[in-house]
């Protein structure tokens, strides 16, 4: 049994009524032998039940001095003058121990009223730390996901600026090449050994362009060119040419179209339908990339 226990349960009052089983008595005096408080409190009760009795006590001796000079109808009443002088002493006695009682009540309900501001001021106190707490990781995660947009934007416009670096590359491609090298082509006359024109790729550049001198014939509505590798196989192959003014086709090629070796370039006019006849064949040689 603990202190807070028996103020709980009034339990001082009850052991001076004579009100607690006897386990519950043995088991508070166990503790009140070592617990100053409870010997005050203990001490206080009793005091105050004494001070009662005692005044009761002389509430009835004064009533029995006072009992010669009775007038004669009390002799007439169904309940004896001592007897109402023992009723007032035990109501007496009854209004003070109910006194004291709520007395005793009414300090603890205060008490106790106290105790509740404390715990509402505490837990006023936990739930202001806890929005304090709420607001700083409110402020954080405000800072990580500024943080993020930021990081977002400097990717997009890295993105953006590497596009835009990817797309001037890609139109490097489209700018025109300046003195890229140029090659013309001899027929080779029928009955002749073939002489290949020599074509040597240079390291500055990626095209080159064939001129290549025809019979311009008005019988032809168009011509097409067809260069074919040493073992026969058509490697380029296009119609649609027209001679210009110099009675020349020139078509321009990349170098990586061609793998070094010997070629033929083949000359054909169309005669409409769809008749074609072979105009000239022109021989070169590409040779390996300096
Ligand atoms: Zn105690």
């Amino acid at each position: 049994m603990n202190h807070d226990y028996i103020k709980k349960f009034n339990l001082i009052d009850q052991y001076v009524l004579g009100k607690l089983t006897a386990d519950e008595a043995e088991a508070f005096e166990d503790h009140f032998i070592d617990c100053r408080k409870c010997v005050e409190q203990l001490n206080i009760t009793r005091s105050f039940i004494q001070d009662l009795k005692g005044l009761a006590v002389q509430q009835t001796l004064f009533s029995e001095n006072r009992r010669a000079p009775m007038p004669r109808w009390w002799h007439l009443q169904l309940v004896p003058l001592r007897s109402w002088a023992v009723i007032a002493c035990c109501c007496v006695l009854a209004a003070g121990v109910f006194a004291f009682f709520v007395i005793r009540r009414f300090t603890q309900m205060e008490a106790e009223l106290l105790q509740a501001k404390q715990d509402a001021s505490t837990i006023r106190q936990q739930y202001q730390r806890g929005l304090e707490t709420a607001a700083d990781s409110e402020k954080q995660h405000q800072q990580a996901k500024q943080q993020l947009t930021q990081r977002l934007d400097e990717l997009e416009q890295k993105l953006k600026s590497e596009a835009a670096t990817n797309q001037s590359s890609v139109r490097g491609s489209e700018v025109p090449e300046v003195n890229f090298p140029i090659y013309a082509l001899v027929s080779v006359a029928r009955g002749q050994a073939p002489a290949p024109v020599e074509i040597s790729p240079p390291a500055s550049s990626s095209r080159f362009a064939l001129s290549v001198p025809v019979e311009d014939r008005k019988d032809f509505s168009s011509y097409r060119v067809k260069i074919l590798d040493h073992r026969g196989v058509t490697v380029f192959n296009r119609s649609g040419f027209k001679p210009d003014a110099y009675h020349t086709l020139s078509l321009s090629l990349n170098w990586n179209l061609l793998i070094p070796g010997t070629y033929d370039l083949r000359v054909e006019g169309l005669t409409p339908p769809n008749n074609w006849d072979t105009v000239g064949i022109y021989p070169f040689r590409i040779a390996r990339r300096r």
